[in-house]
C-alpha cells in the first residue's frame, strides 16, 4: 500500500494581459514540491522551513487537503511537506503551486482518477486560503500545464498546448509585498468598466487565443495588452512603465504584469534575443532605484510525480 507520495508543480502566470481571471500558462521558471504522507493519528498537519502558514486553514495545500479528507471520506490523518521554491506574493502563482502539487497528489496517493476539471476546482478552492477568494486561473496552469481558458459556472478548463519557440523572460523585483498581496491588488481594480475598454480587452483576449492555437508567438505578444487591470494596478509597480518599454525596444512581443505582481512578463520567441531583453527590463526597475532577479523560461508541462 503507498503511504507517501511526492508531486511537483510549476510557477505559473496569470492574466497574460486582458485575460483577467481567464488566462493562465504554466511556467517553467520554479517548482514547488509536497510530500503527502498517510498518519494514524487523524488531522492535517504541515512542515516546511519556508515563512508560510503552518495552520491548515491558512496554508493552500493545507486548504486543499482538508477538503478533500471531507469530501473523499478518508478516515486517515496526512502530513504535507512542503518546500517552496517559487516566491511566494511576486504573481508566479507561488500560493496555487502548493495547491495544485496538493490536489495532484492526493488524487495519486488515494487513487482517485479524478479528471483536470475536477483536480483543478479541488485547488482552486486552496487559493481562499492566500487569495481570500477562490480562483482557477493559475492552479488549472501549474496542474494541467501550458495555456489554460478558465471557463466557469460549470468550471470547464480548455487547455492549448502553446508554441515550441514560445520563451518568457520574467523580471521578480525585490520589492517587499503585503502579506495579503493579491487580495490588495484586487482591491485596486475598478468595480465598472467602460464598453470600449471591454471591446479592447475582449478583441485582444480573443487573438491571444487565435495565436496559441496557430502556434503563433508573434500574434500573442502583440495582443498583451491590458486597458482595464493594468492601468489600475501599474502604479502598485514602481518602475513599471520603465520595465514594460525598455523591454518593447529591446524586441519584446509583448509585456504585462504578471497575475496581480509585483513579477513583470516579457514574451518573446527562441529565436529572439531574450538576455537583451532581460537587461532591458532590469535597467527599468534600476531606474526606480529597485533590484530584480530575471528568469528567461518557456512553458511548463504542469504537475508530475517525483520520483
Ligand atoms: P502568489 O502570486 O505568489 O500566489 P499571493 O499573494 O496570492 O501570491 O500568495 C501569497 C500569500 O499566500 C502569502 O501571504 C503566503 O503567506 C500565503 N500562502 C498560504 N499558503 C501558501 C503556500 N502554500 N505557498 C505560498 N504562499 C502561501
Amino acid at each position: 500500500m503507498v503511504s507517501k507520495i511526492t508531486v511537483v508543480a510549476p510557477s505559473s502566470t496569470a492574466n497574460l494581459g486582458p485575460g483577467f481571471d481567464v488566462f493562465g500558462l504554466a511556467v517553467n521558471a520554479f517548482y514547488d514540491e509536497i510530500t503527502l504522507t498517510k498518519k494514524k493519528a487523524k488531522g492535517v498537519s504541515i512542515v516546511t522551513e519556508d515563512d508560510i502558514p503552518t495552520n491548515p486553514d491558512k496554508n493552500t495545500a493545507g486548504l486543499v487537503v482538508k477538503n478533500m479528507i471531507k469530501k473523499f471520506k478518508i478516515n486517515d490523518g496526512i502530513e504535507i511537506i512542503i518546500k517552496k521554491n517559487i516566491p511566494a506574493g511576486y504573481g508566479m502563482g507561488s500560493s496555487a503551486a502548493s495547491a495544485a502539487a496538493a490536489a495532484f497528489a492526493f488524487d495519486k496517493l488515494y487513487k482517485l482518477k479524478l479528471d483536470g476539471n475536477a483536480l483543478v476546482g479541488f485547488a482552486g478552492i486552496g487559493e481562499k486560503a492566500s487569495a481570500g477568494s477562490i480562483h482557477y486561473d493559475n492552479v488549472a496552469a501549474s496542474i494541467l500545464g501550458g495555456f489554460v481558458i478558465v471557463k466557469t459556472d460549470p468550471l470547464e478548463i480548455i487547455k492549448i498546448d502553446p508554441p515550441a519557440n514560445l520563451r518568457m523572460c520574467i523580471a521578480v523585483p525585490k520589492l517587499k509585498v503585503p502579506k495579503k498581496k493579491t487580495k490588495v491588488s484586487r482591491g485596486v481594480i475598478p468595480k465598472k468598466i467602460s464598453l470600449t475598454s471591454s471591446i479592447t480587452n475582449l478583441s485582444n483576449a480573443t487573438v491571444i487565443v487565435v495565436g496559441f492555437m496557430k502556434k503563433d508567438p508573434d500574434l500573442i505578444g502583440k495582443s498583451i495588452k491590458d486597458v482595464i487591470v493594468e492601468p489600475a494596478r501599474k502604479h502598485m509597480i514602481p518602475g513599471f512603465s520603465k520595465v514594460k518599454e525598455n523591454a518593447l525596444k529591446a524586441g519584446a512581443l509583448g509585456v504585462t504584469i504578471s497575475g496581480a505582481g509585483p513579477s513583470v512578463i516579457a514574451f518573446s520567441k527562441s529565436s529572439g534575443d531574450l538576455k537583451k531583453i532581460s537587461l532591458a527590463m532590469s535597467k527599468g526597475f534600476k531606474s526606480a532605484k529597485i533590484d530584480c532577479q530575471t528568469i528567461i523560461c518557456k512553458p511548463s508541462i504542469g504537475a508530475k510525480i517525483k520520483k
